[in-house]
């Protein structure tokens, strides 16, 4: 183990986003674009929680 190689706490290049509602994830480079696809999962995957939100 070298010490650079170690995990690095850094949120800023990737985001990940689990659904509330089943085993789905995503992961993205900004906020924005995470919000569409997790949106997008809902309305395909659970519309009456898309039609609630
Ligand atoms: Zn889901």
């Amino acid at each position: 183990m070298n010490r650079r190689g170690e995990y690095v706490s850094s949120a800023d290049d990737t985001i990940e986003r689990e659904c509330d509602h089943c085993e789905w994830h995503a992961v993205a480079g900004s906020y924005p674009e995470l919000i569409k696809r997790y949106q997008d999962h809902l309305r395909d995957e659970h519309p009456t929680t898309w039609l609630r939100s």
